[in-house]
């Protein structure tokens, strides 16, 4: 390791990225991530390596694709987490969420000093499949108990039942932990707040709206939210409603900004800014029927994909620092900051954009990034280009795209003999041989038949 180098990574769920100022959205959300961007590169192409929580997350704590592991949702010791690996190299390290997906029970408290999922340690004395899943079963039935209880008491207590940690708690938490560390920490926050239910606090609706939604309302809204489990479902929510949702959503945004600035000053106020890299993300989008759906199924559409990454590299040198230009996916995370630090990192499937933060010099050229997810049982591969996607499925339902002439995605332009469709199955092709090749590939992957160019 470098003396005196650590990392934070700060990842916010379900944060599209055309919500955020970055992206220029309507609406300031994300003020403070907007004004660090002297500081930090803020990727414009930042890709989600999968669409969901247990998708994205392997990925980007392990640097590995997901159809490589085998191992999803239930993390297995194939893949080395990024606190392992510092933890081995005399990092001190500490994770603070409140998502049942990055539990104990899935194998994500390995390798930290100090470890809070929220769910508890129960989970690790629960008999293995059966009980941890009853385990599950239970915490989400807690949380839509307290839902229904507090939507019943609300009118008493004015209150949200707010089915998670919130960022206030996490980060004094960390802050908790962190105020004893002296140098050489990986420090890893994963905030909720964005994903739904959404319940902002009224200074987020009174910045982001100029107004505050009324308790009632809010509840209503998300008690209509929580029925909606597929398209048919979602297709029930009126478009006013679904506008009332995004209103929620973008206040929800505008706390997870307030959550980044309040750590990062508190990281700053006992002096591990300077020699801190700091990686802020999201680990999937969210979709308001856009494709139909409502929350982040498993979809591979740009409002699900496009995620936004800033990195605050470890000394700022504003004459050269980085442009943001090229692609960023999650795999990038575990190299970049290993090389940040030092630390020699094996067997990961990113690159580092270190060396072109702190240079300004461009990344090296990639032409395109690939993200997977499972819709049931069949492997979905999307491999997307600066301005052309292909949706790839097993069962040989695939969907393409021209996402200059189409940037909704809605005209699947597959089969229509474009010149290109080849070139795009065979990058696909040429991806799952290579998982294959490695022995990365434990199941088949059915419908590989590449064709001859004709
Ligand atoms: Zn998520």
């Amino acid at each position: 390791m470098s003396k005196n180098r650590n990392a934070v990574l700060l990842t916010i769920d379900s944060l599209r990225y055309d919500h955020t100022s970055m992206a220029g959205y309507k609406r300031d959300t994300t003020p403070f991530m907007s004004s660090i961007l002297d500081q930090a590169v803020s990727y414009d192409l930042a890709i989600a390596n999968s669409a969901n929580t247990p998708g994205a997350f392997p990925t980007i704590l392990t640097g590995s694709y997901l159809l490589g592991r085998e191992d999803v949702p239930k993390l297995s010791g194939k893949r080395k987490l990024i606190s392992e690996i510092l933890k081995e190299d005399g990092f001190r390290t500490a994770g603070f969420h409140s998502n049942a997906y990055l539990s104990t029970f899935y194998n994500y408290n390995r390798g930290w000093d100090q470890f809070h999922d929220d769910v508890g340690g129960e989970a690790m004395d629960a008999e293995p499949e059966k009980g941890s899943s009853k385990r599950i079963k239970e915490f989400i039935k807690r949380h839509d108990s307290l839902h229904s209880l507090s939507t019943i008491l609300y009118a008493k207590t004015k209150g949200l039942p707010i089915p998670f940690l919130t960022a206030e708690e996490l980060n004094d938490m960390a802050m908790d932990w962190l105020k004893n560390i002296q140098h050489n920490f990986f420090l890893w926050v994963h905030y909720l707040d964005s994903h739904n239910p959404y319940y902002p606090p009224d200074e987020d609706m009174k910045a982001v709206l100029g107004k505050t939604v009324p308790k009632a309302r809010i509840l209503k809204l998300n008690s209509k939210l929580r029925k909606c489990n597929d398209i048919q479902d979602a297709s029930t929510l009126s478009n006013e409603e679904v506008k009332e949702l995004i209103d929620l959503y973008d206040a929800c945004i505008h706390h997870s900004d307030r959550a980044i600035n309040d750590i990062m000053d508190r990281i700053k106020g006992i002096g591990h800014y300077d020699d801190t890299i700091f990686i802020i993300t999201s680990d999937h989008g969210e979709q308001f029927r856009e494709h139909g759906n409502v929350y982040h199924p498993s979809q591979l559409y740009d409002e699900q994909m496009r995620i936004p990454m800033l990195v605050k590299p470890v000394k700022v040198d504003v004459k050269t620092l980085g442009t943001g230009k090229g692609f960023a996916q999650h795999l990038d995370i575990l190299p970049t900051i290993f090389e940040a630090l030092g630390v020699k990192g094996e067997g990961l499937d990113g690159i580092s954009l270190y060396n072109s933060i702190v240079t300004g010099l461009n990344p090296p050229e990639r032409k395109g990034v690939f993200s997977e997810v499972r819709e049931g049982n069949v492997k979905v591969i999307a491999y997307r280009t600066l301005d052309k996607k292909l949706i790839w499925r097993e069962n040989g339902k695939h969907e393409l795209y021209d996402l200059v002439k189409d940037p909704p995605e809605t005209d699947n332009l597959f089969g229509k003999g474009l010149e290109f469709e080849f070139d795009f199955i065979k990058a696909v092709e040429e991806h799952i041989t290579g998982l294959k090749s490695r022995g990365d590939l434990s199941s088949a992957i059915s419908g590989l038949k590449l064709k001859k160019k004709i």
